[in-house]
């Protein structure tokens, strides 16, 4: 490809030049997304919060219930906890949420608004750089960078560097260049086509639809003008990848305990992954433990294998567990893999509210039923645990009580 000169990255000339081509590109490109017609600043928020390590097509279901529960700051200040926790379920890393939760409440009392600075936007519960950066710039055209992966794949692509985007070097360099851009992009000339606003979006619109992580499309990039790698024909090895340390496996057991009608649930912790989140008890095996011995130290854990709680033996002569099959689940460092036991207790009063200590923290458990069950905010492996019974909770959340025939479930496979 015939190429002329161009500046060298992080250059003046080379800001405006890319800011410029970028800008326009965007205003004629830009996806329709619900919170790009006037930009309001509580959709803002929720939609940057939900889009950290969220695909689009992912996203935007989750973005309409939102909006269509929580209209305004003040629903979201208003609900609990458990309700917010209940429209992100299965979004993952719900500390999200949490945070969404807690910022509003703190915004309500505050005065209603989103804060306009950078300062302020950074001072609220779960806003760190990346967050208040694309809020910042996106709901009030401050001239502050906004980098996450996209944007480090692009700017890493567009300067030819060398060093990992997400390692400590190469963020140095990529935030150094991409604040060399969004703060050309607030000058006069930048502001008249779109301002940082259109600059940081820009960037990510084009890591998602033009310089994707594989096989970028430079022959129709607007700025393959000034992009080293693609001059070098270096798109394709760049960037660099960074060391991932390998996820480690996890065998664990899980308790499907059902008694008169209702599960046995309990409530995570509010800190830590699925943080307020309810689920099926589990606890992870020893080293050569088997999934029975498992079985039996949670219900011991628990109180209720003769424990303190004072029910009888669960799984003794007459209600042997049945091994419903396994459940996988992958997190970033973790890979789970739960073997599910459906377990019935010999206890006649199913209202007992237990709370105990567990593998590792302090629980609150229940009993539910079907209908309740539907209503808590649960973790997606269990989701897929109910999904082997033959009875997957409705994903749209629509009402489960037509399964409530569930708790008379004939074990179906063979017994342990
Ligand atoms: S020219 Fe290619 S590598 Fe460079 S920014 Fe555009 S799509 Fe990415």
């Amino acid at each position: 490809m015939a190429r002329r000169n161009p500046s060298p990255p992080g250059t003046p000339p080379w800001n405006q030049q890319v800011g410029s081509r970028l800008m326009v590109w965007f205003g004629a490109n830009a996806r329709p997304l619900p919170w790009r017609g006037d930009y309001h600043p509580y959709r803002v928020w929720v939609a940057e919060t939900m889009a950290q390590q969220t695909r689009m097509e992912t996203l935007l279901p989750y973005y309409r219930r939102w909006m269509d529960r929580f209209p305004a700051l003040e629903d979201v200040a208003a609900a609990t906890q458990e309700e917010v926790l209940k429209l992100w379920e299965g979004l993952g890393y719900y500390s999200r949420a949490r945070n969404l939760h807690k910022a509003a409440r703190m915004m309500v009392e505050s005065g209603g608004e989103v804060p306009d600075t950078w300062e302020g936007l950074l001072a609220l519960p779960g806003v760190g750089p990346y967050t208040a950066g694309a809020v910042g710039s996106t709901a009030f055209n401050l001239p502050v960078p906004a980098v996450d992966g996209n944007v480090g794949r692009v700017v890493a692509r567009l300067a030819a560097l060398e060093e990992p985007p997400s390692g400590k070097e190469g963020k140095k360099q990529v935030a150094a260049l991409a604040e060399g851009l969004v703060k050309a992009a607030g000058g006069r000339r930048g502001l008249s086509l779109g301002g940082p606003r259109a600059l940081n979006q820009g960037l990510m619109e084009l890591g998602s639809l033009i310089c994707r992580p594989v096989h970028p499309e430079c022959a129709n990039c607007p700025l393959g003008l000034d992009c080293v790698a693609y001059t070098r024909g270096r798109q394709g090895d760049l960037p660099a990848a960074a060391h991932q340390p390998k996820a480690a496996r996890v065998q664990g057991v899980m308790s499907l305990l059902g008694n008169q009608g209702r599960w046995l649930v309990r409530r995570r912790p509010a800190k830590g992954v699925w943080g307020g989140l309810w689920e099926f008890p589990w606890l992870v095996l020893e080293p050569g433990e088997s999934v029975l011995s498992g079985y039996h130290r949670l219900l011991e854990e628990m109180g209720l294998d003769g424990g303190p709680a004072g029910f009888k033996p669960v799984g003794g002569a007459g209600y042997p567990p049945q091994n419903l099959g396994q459940v996988r689940h992958g997190l970033t460092h973790l890979h789970f893999t739960w073997d599910c036991l459906l377990g019935r207790l010999d206890e006649t009063d199913p209202a007992v509210i237990l709370a105990g200590e567990a593998v590792d923290g302090p629980y609150t458990a229940r009993w539910a039923t079907p209908d309740e069950l539907a209503r808590l905010p649960l973790g997606r492996p269990n989701h897929k645990a109910l999904a082997l019974l033959g009875q997957p909770l409705d994903v749209d959340h629509q009402g489960w009580s037509h399964h409530v025939s569930l708790m008379n479930v004939q074990a179906h496979k063979e017994p342990l």
